[in-house]
C-alpha cells in the first residue's frame, strides 16, 4: 500500500512536470526538479499530535517524504537531531536566544545522511542498481554508507585533496572510489561521462531530485522542535544550497497544510570568502550566481563554485527578507574555538562559518539581541582532524604538570 502523497516532479523554472514512477534527473531546461505532493490529502491524513509517538528519526515525517512503502526505507537513524540552547556562545556573541541544531550527530557525521537516506531509498524503490556521484567528501561518505546498507553499487569520484577520512569512509563501505587531480566540478564531468557510458544513475547534487526531500526534514524538525513557532533567523552554510532550499520548501508545505502561519525565519546563506558566488550574486541583486574562479576555503563542504540550484537559494533568501554573508577562514577557525570553549561542541568549519556570520550580523545590527536565532551545524568537527594543530607540551615519564600561576610559593 502506497503511503506517499508524492504526485509528480516539477520544474521550478519552466513548470514542466515529470512522472516520479520513472527515474528522473533534471528538467530538459537544465533546472533541478522539485517533488510535489497532494498536500490536501497529506494534511488530512496526519496531525501534529500523531507525530508524538513516532520513531525519533526523519522518517517520523513519512507523509512528507516520497518513499511509497516501508520496506524501501533505507535508514541508519538519521535526523531528529537536538536543537541546543547555546547560552555560553550566545553570551560570547551578545545574543540572548541563540541555538545550534547539531547535525554532527547524524550517521556518517554530517547532515548529508538525510539526503542520502531519502535518495538511496528512492533509488531502491525505482530499481536503480548503480549510483555514481562526485563529492567533496561528506556526500560520498553518506551515499557509500547508505548504498552499502541498500546493496547498491556506488561509484564515487572526489578531488585528490579531499579529506583522507572521506576517502577511507567510501573505501571501507565498499564504494568504487576514485580520485581526480582537480576540483569537484572536474569529478562531476567524469561522473557524467560514466553515467552515459554505463547507464549509472548520476546522483550529483540536485541532479537527483530526492536529496532535497531528505534535507527538507531539517525544516520540519525546526518547526516541530520549537512547538510550531518558527524562529526569527536561520543561518545555513551554503555549498550547493540543498539544505536551505529544503528548509524553505518544508516551511511552505507546512503553511499549505495549516500547521504554521505565514511568518518565516529570515534565511541567511553563509559562505566562505574564498568561495562566495551566492553572496556576490545577492550583493548585486542578481537572481543567479556566476562560476566563482579559484574557489578556496578550508570549509570543504561549501567549496562549490557554481550551484545548480543557486536561483532557488537566492529566491528563499530574498522572499524571507534574509541576507547572504561571507566570512574568512581565519574567522572560521576562531569561531570553531570559541564554540568549543563556550559550549563543549566540536563543530565543523562550515558550522563555524555560520557562527562567524552570526557574530558579524549582530555587530552590524541586522540581528537583534533578543531574536531567536538558529545556526545549522552541518557536521561534526571530528571529520576534520587537521583543522587545528596545537603544539602540546610533552612530559617525561614521571614528569609533573607545572601551572605557573599556581606554582608561586611552593
Ligand atoms: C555539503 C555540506 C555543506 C553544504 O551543503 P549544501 O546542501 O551543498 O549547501 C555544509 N556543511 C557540510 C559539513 C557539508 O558536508
Ligand atoms: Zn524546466
Amino acid at each position: 500500500m502506497s503511503k506517499s502523497f508524492l504526485t509528480h516532479l516539477e520544474c521550478p523554472k519552466c513548470g514542466k512536470t515529470y512522472d516520479p514512477s520513472q527515474v528522473q534527473t533534471v528538467c530538459t531546461c537544465g533546472s533541478p526538479l522539485l517533488a510535489r505532493y497532494d498536500l490536501k490529502k497529506l494534511g488530512a491524513s496526519v496531525t501534529k499530535k500523531d507525530l508524538a509517538g513516532r520513531r525519533t528519526d526523519m522518517w517520523r515525517y513519512r507523509e512528507f517524504l516520497p518513499v511509497a512503502s516501508e520496506e524501501n526505507i533505507v535508514s541508519l537513524g538519521e535526523g531528529m537531531t537536538p536543537i541546543l540552547k547555546t547560552e555560553g556562545l550566545g553570551a560570547a556573541l551578545g545574543l540572548d536566544n541563540l541555538y545550534i541544531k547539531d547535525e554532527g550527530l547524524n550517521p556518517t557525521g554530517t547532515f548529508k545522511a538525510r539526503g542520502a537516506s531519502a535518495g538511496v531509498s528512492m533509488a531502491k524503490q525505482l530499481g536503480v542498481k548503480e549510483v555514481s556521484m562526485p563529492t567533496a567528501g561528506n556526500a560520498g561518505g553518506a551515499w557509500s554508507s547508505y548504498g552499502a546498507k541498500a546493496g547498491l553499487e556506488t561509484y564515487i569520484v572526489m578531488p585528490e585533496d579531499a579529506p583522507d577520512l572521506a576517502k577511507k569512509e567510501c573505501y571501507l563501505a565498499g564504494a568504487h572510489t576514485y580520485l581526480v587531480k582537480g576540483l569537484i566540478s572536474d569529478a562531476g564531468k567524469i561522473v557524467g561521462r560514466a553515467a552515459k557510458r554505463y547507464g549509472f544513475f548520476d546522483a550529483s547534487t540536485l541532479k537527483e531530485p530526492y536529496r532535497i526531500e531528505g534535507k527538507k526534514t531539517m525544516g520540519l524538525e525546526i518547526a516541530e522542535q520549537f512547538g510550531w513557532e518558527v524562529p526569527d533567523v536561520v543561518l545555513y552554510p551554503t555549498g550547493g544550497g540543498v539544505g536551505l532550499i529544503g528548509i524553505w520548501k518544508a516551511l511552505e508545505e507546512l503553511e499549505a497544510i495549516g500547521w504554521i502561519g505565514s511568518k518565516r525565519p529570515r534565511m541567511v546563506s553563509v559562505q566562505a570568502e574564498g568561495c562566495s558566488p551566492i553572496v556576490k550574486a545577492f550583493n548585486e541583486g542578481k537572481k543567479e550566481s556566476v562560476f566563482f574562479d579559484g574557489a578556496q576555503t578550508l570549509a570543504g563542504g561549501v567549496r562549490v563554485p557554481k550551484a545548480l540550484g543557486d536561483f532557488l537559494v537566492l529566491d528563499g533568501v530574498y522572499k524571507s527578507g534574509g541576507t547572504a554573508v561571507a566570512v574568512t577562514d581565519a574567522e572560521i577557525v576562531e569561531c570553531l574555538g570559541i564554540t568549543a570553549r563556550t559550549e563543549g561542541m566540536y563543530i565543523c568549519p562550515e558550522g563555524a562559518a555560520a557562527v562567524a556570520a552570526t557574530r558579524k550580523l549582530y555587530r552590524d545590527g541586522w540581528i537583534k539581541k533578543n531574536e531567536k536565532v538558529v545556526i545549522l551545524n552541518t557536521g561534526t568537527g571530528l571529520k576534520y582532524p587537521d583543522i587545528v594543530a596545537p603544539r602540546l607540551p610533552v612530559l617525561e615519564v614521571g614528569g609533573d604538570i607545572i601551572v605557573p600561576e599556581m606554582a608561586a610559593g611552593q
